[in-house]
């Protein structure tokens, strides 16, 4: 029988930073099981390999979401990283912490410790981040967050046009205040993705007391009573069961997670009984409120023949290549998404409620994956606190089977209203003088799309995931959340969540830095209670 103390379920973003501190403490040790592998991929290593990670089943679940009629009866593709790192290894690298106020609204809820005050020690205690502001970057950190280097002429033109539509630089949208346009920071190291695994889990498997097991899907949480004591495992078609001493702390994500806790008999009891799972402890809670960005963009036909898309074929992608391995620079070391603006919708309000990414490329369809033939500029938006909640659901009692994922975009007419509003902004982006004498033509929507009505059309047809599933096991103090303020499942015993799950609420921005900060507080947490 194997015995640790300590098993942290997944090793993605939190699950890296939770391997790394616990394994300071020299007299406990730590399992961390991993369903993916190493990933030690070029694919991985390169920030441009983000389009071909995107839908490759080795380092990605590439689930599916379930239909809905919000988004006209569309599966939307929904992807999650897998192996070393998991999701942290295969996004888009952007680094993004959110508002003050997004976590004092978590405080206001009832979970004490968690507002801006209280949780921005450990922002900067994860990070390591250049020419930062002390006040409120990391400088010890392990975490390398940089500036972007090479700056598109394109991008700069983006720039400039916005400031006759008075919108005003950011130069720290990380600082506290986000309102602005701003180049994106970014988890990239000397042009190569620096993932959780780079930052955190390299260093803690190198520890004599953490054991790291891969290619080990996690099929079920071993209960005695309410106390969680083990796991059962699966790795090249043998199942064996490891147990904990003192905790088990699930960084599985917030699919992972919550199907986790389901087939293993924690939920709503009624809809487990009906697929067959033996029930341990009602929580309705598990799996429902799921919240996700939705994003739409518009595109140009572009004449100037220097965007990204005519580098992306033939000799010129082999030089692009050459170029990254030998330098480090060039088409390969970008991200999906180059210049940022965090926007109201309307001057009325207090913060921004809109989120903007422009790349000096187009895709075709739209959709990040292909590059289109011809020159082209994209300029996407999301709705930064989207009101509209989902759920995941077991679909059986066999994890082997993919959850039903209903992410419920655009449920709310708040969500139809802003992303309307929010295409609209994208347009008059592109219609700056900078950007008007390079264009040709609008490519998406389309001139022709031009009503409230037809723009909702267009949103609810060509609206994709921008990656960022939260609070599918949600914080809070509440009879229907999951677990208290700290992270620990409420009417169990020795089992926490430190992932992207527990958020109760949507930060407004990427989620990858919540979801590290959650994870360097959850570690202070267990730390406390071992003492
Ligand atoms: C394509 C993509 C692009 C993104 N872009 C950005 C971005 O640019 N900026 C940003 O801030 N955020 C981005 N995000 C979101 C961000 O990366 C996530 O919010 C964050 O990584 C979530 O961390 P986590 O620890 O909750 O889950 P994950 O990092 O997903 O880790 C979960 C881990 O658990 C493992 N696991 C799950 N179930 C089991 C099981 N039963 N047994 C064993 N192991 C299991 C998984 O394989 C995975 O490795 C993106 C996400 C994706 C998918």
């Amino acid at each position: 029988m194997q015995n640790y103390d300590y098993i942290v379920v997944g090793s993605g973003s939190s699950g890296s930073v939770i391997a790394n501190r616990l394994s300071e403490i020299k007299n406990i040790n730590i399992c961390v099981i991993e369903a993916g592998g190493s990933n030690q991929h070029p694919y991985i290593k390169m920030p441009a390999g983000f389009i071909k990670t995107i839908n490759d089943k080795r380092f990605n679940w590439c689930f599916n979401t379930e239909k809905s009629s919000n988004v006209n009866n569309r599966e939307i593709f929904f992807p999650r990283g897998k192996g070393f790192g998991g999701s942290s290894s295969i996004n888009g690298h952007l680094y993004v912490r959110g508002q003050p106020d997004d976590y004092n609204q978590w405080a206001q809820l009832g979970n004490h410790g968690w507002s801006y005050d209280d949780i921005l020690p450990y922002f900067k205690k994860s990070e390591f981040k250049e020419n930062g502001n002390e006040d409120t970057r990391g400088k010890d950190g392990p975490l390398f967050v940089s500036d972007i280097v090479e700056k598109h002429p394109i991008c700069e033109e983006f720039i400039k046009g916005s400031k006759e539509l008075g919108i005003e630089t950011q130069e720290d949208y990380n600082s506290g205040n986000q309102e602005g346009i701003f180049y994106y920071q970014r988890t990239i190291k000397n042009g190569a993705r620096f993932s959780a695994y780079d930052a955190f889990l390299k260093t803690a498997i190198k520890r004599k007391n953490v054991d790291i097991k891969k290619n080990t899907l996690v099929l079920k949480i071993i209960f005695k009573g309410k106390k969680a004591v083990g796991l059962i495992c699966e790795r090249d078609n043998k199942e064996f069961q490891i147990y904990a001493n003192k905790e088990i702390i699930l960084c599985a994500g917030a699919i992972g997670t919550p199907h986790l806790l389901q087939v293993s008999g924690i939920g709503n009891l009624e809809y487990l009984n009906q697929i067959g799972i033996e029930p341990v402890h009602e929580n309705k809670g598990v799996g429902e409120g799921l919240q996700d960005h939705y994003a739409v963009r518009v595109a140009n036909r572009i004449k100037l023949p220097n965007s990204l898309n005519e580098k992306a074929s033939g000799y010129k992608l082999v030089f692009e290549i050459m170029k990254w391995f030998m330098f480090r620079r060039g088409l390969i070391s970008y991200s999906p998404a180059h210049v940022g603006a965090f926007l109201k919708s309307s001057p009325e309000i207090d913060f921004p409620d809109l989120q903007f990414v422009f790349t000096p490329a187009s895709y075709t369809e739209g959709m990040i994956g292909k590059l289109q033939d011809h020159p082209g500029i994209t300029c996407g938006v999301w709705q930064s606190r989207p009101q509209s909640r989902g759920y995941v659901r077991a679909s059986s009692n066999n994890i082997k089977n993919n959850p039903m994922i209903q992410p419920n975009y655009l449920k709310e007419k708040i969500d139809q209203d802003l992303l309307i509003q929010g295409v609209k902004m994208c347009r008059t982006l592109l219609k700056t003088s900078n950007i008007e004498k390079m264009s040709v033509s609008e490519t998406l929507p389309g001139e022709h799309i031009k009503s409230d009505n037809e723009i909702l059309n267009f949103v609810k047809n060509n609206g994709a995931t921008v990656y960022h599933a939260i609070g599918s096991c949600r914080m809070g103090v509440d009879r229907s959340a999951v677990v208290s303020p700290s992270l620990k499942i409420r009417g169990l015993e020795s089992i926490r969540i430190a992932d992207a799950s527990i958020m109760p609420t949507m930060p407004s921005g990427n989620t990858n830095a919540a979801t590290l900060m959650i994870a360097e507080k959850a570690s202070d947490l267990i730390k406390k209670d071992l003492n």
